[in-house]
């Protein structure tokens, strides 16, 4: 395995505020904006559902 392989890999194991933002386009993301929530998702209807649960 190449070093610069495994580090990229290391890297998917970091806590998502952790992880280099380059590889994301942030405009694509939804974000959950409850305080102290750093649950993002994709897809719209993830954060709809996330948000409905966690009432
Ligand atoms: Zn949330």
């Amino acid at each position: 395995m190449r070093l610069q392989h495994l580090k990229t890999h290391q890297q998917t194991h970091l806590p998502a505020d952790q992880r280099p933002q380059c590889d994301y386009s942030t405009d694509k993301v939804h974000k959950c904006d409850h305080d102290q929530c750093d649950y993002s998702t994709e897809y719209k209807q993830n954060l709809k559902t996330h948000q409905q649960s966690a009432r």
